[in-house]
């Protein structure tokens, strides 16, 4: 333990990377605090992962009431009540933040319910306080990307999505990335008309091509209104708001939502009282072990600009502790085949390298493909099918890359990771029995 300093490890963020790392820390013998300003688990638990699944579940069940009917069942025509569903998804976040608080203290880290900026690389004001700390991790996170045409104060971001007074009747989404695709589904689950905006010709750029065509097809079958090479120039507010795009048409709507990214969130930190190294985009840059341009000052997770997910976050806090305080060396954490999941409707679930990615690395693949009817669909009759594609590196038989558009893929992948992460090969994935009756087992029968 350090005697000059108050800490020997102050995290800045109780989102899941600062969370991790102090509580590691601590449980190494660390002398450690936390800040947080706002609440306790970051943005995955209070505005993101979780509250967005739950509303996912809640849309979901529009179409297995619809479903049902092919199986037998009949009732009331099911209405849906948005207040409901915010209270109850409220509570259940009230009970996490609770849940987090008492990991830090079962941990004995102390935590500071406020935010936290620099006086020099090893003082900071939290609140009224002065903190002196030897090491510092910044894990801060990151907020919405605000858009900046005429009228865009009029646009609510994912934030506020999940905390308004009512379901949109009609609303339009501008981005074409995971939280614009998820949100569409939620939106147009629950029952509002959505249109989703996006400037290039495909949504999420970056997925496997032919993931992205099968969701657009899917999601074009439910009615949700894509318009793609198209831009928003400006939002006109009255009543309602006028959504002008730039082939000069309008769209009359209650709720425009931006969802054009994340940028990293550094403002409260009064980061130029230490000169710290930034780069262009507001991303803090640090070395492979997380460690900042200031020896003592680290930083993980989201305000890294690295990898947005929150299990990389949790990996790289982790990593940090058992390193700094645990004496343990061990390779820091792997960005390689990191499994990761849209809500979309059909969901997508995806690992490895895309065909573009691999034909780029110039590794000769060959493809597998499967599009079906899932089994539940046989009786409700609904038009939504699976599509999966596994891509096999023909030197080394290795599956390289597996990227599924259908229900509940996520749930395959995380299995199916594992074996891409441990070298699997194709003649192996042909070795394995399937379990039948399920969409899972198409992978192990790719012919
Ligand atoms: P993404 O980076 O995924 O997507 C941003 C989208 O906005 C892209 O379609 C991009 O277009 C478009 N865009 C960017 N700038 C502009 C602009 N100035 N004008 C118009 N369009 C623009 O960001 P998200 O906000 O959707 O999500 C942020 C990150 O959070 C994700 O990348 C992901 O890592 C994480 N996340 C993960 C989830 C999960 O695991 N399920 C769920 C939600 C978020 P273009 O492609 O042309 O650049």
């Amino acid at each position: 333990m350090s005697h000059n300093f108050d800490y020997d490890y102050f995290v800045i963020g109780a989102g899941s990377g600062g969370v991790r790392s102090a509580r590691m820390a601590a449980s190494h013998g660390a002398k450690v605090g936390i800040a947080e300003g706002r609440f306790l688990g970051g943005t995955c638990v209070n505005i993101g992962c979780v509250p967005k699944k739950l509303m996912a579940y809640a849309a979901d069940y529009h179409s297995h009431f619809e479903d049902s009917v092919g199986f037998g069942w009949s009732a009331e025509k099911p209405t849906f009540d948005w207040k409901t569903l915010i209270s109850n998804k409220d509570t259940e976040i009230e009970r996490l933040n609770g849940i987090y608080k008492s990991l830090l203290e079962n941990a004995g880290v102390t935590l500071h319910s406020d935010y936290a900026s620099f006086i020099d690389t090893n003082t900071l004001k939290v609140g009224d306080e002065t903190v002196t700390a030897e090491k510092i991790l910044i894990a801060t996170g990151g907020q919405p990307r605000r858009a900046d045409f005429k009228g865009a104060e009029h646009m609510i971001v994912s934030d506020d999505a999940f905390y308004l007074s009512d379901l949109p009747k009609h609303v339009v989404i501008y981005g074409g990335g995971y939280i614009a695709v998820e949100f569409a589904h939620i939106f147009h689950g629950l029952g509002s008309k959505v249109t989703l905006v996006y400037r290039g010709d495909l949504f999420l750029r970056g997925f496997d091509d032919d993931i992205r065509a099968h969701l657009r097809d899917e999601m074009n079958k439910q009615g949700i209104n894509l318009l793609f090479n198209t831009t928003i120039e400006s939002i006109d507010k009255s009543d309602d708001l006028t959504v002008i795009l730039s082939d000069g048409s309008t769209i009359q709507c209650d709720e425009a939502m931006a969802a054009i990214g994340r940028v990293a969130k550094t403002d409260n930190l009064n980061i130029s009282a230490i000169d710290l190294h930034l780069a262009k985009n507001g991303t803090i840059v640090t070395n492979q072990t997380y460690q900042t341009s200031h020896d003592n000052i680290y930083a993980v997770g989201d305000v890294t600009g690295r990898v947005e997910l929150t299990p990389v976050a949790i990996k790289e806090g982790h990593w940090l502790a058992d390193t700094l305080f645990g004496g343990i060396d061990r390779p820091t954490p792997s960005y390689d085949d990191i499994p990761t999941a849209v809500f979309s409707r059909p969901n997508i679930g995806t690992v490895g390298l895309t065909e573009a990615q691999a034909i780029d690395k110039g590794i000769k693949i060959k493809t597998y493909t499967s599009n079906f009817k899932p089994m539940v669909h046989t009786l409700s009759n609904r038009d939504e099918r699976t599509f999966m594609k596994m891509i096999v590196d023909t030197q080394t038989d290795k599956v390289i890359g597996i990227h599924i558009v259908g229900l509940d893929s996520p749930e395959m992948l995380q299995g199916f990771g594992v074996a891409i992460k441990a070298g699997a090969t194709k003649a192996q994935f042909d070795e394995a029995i399937g379990i039948h009756p399920t969409s899972a087992e198409e992978l192990v029968t790719m012919r």
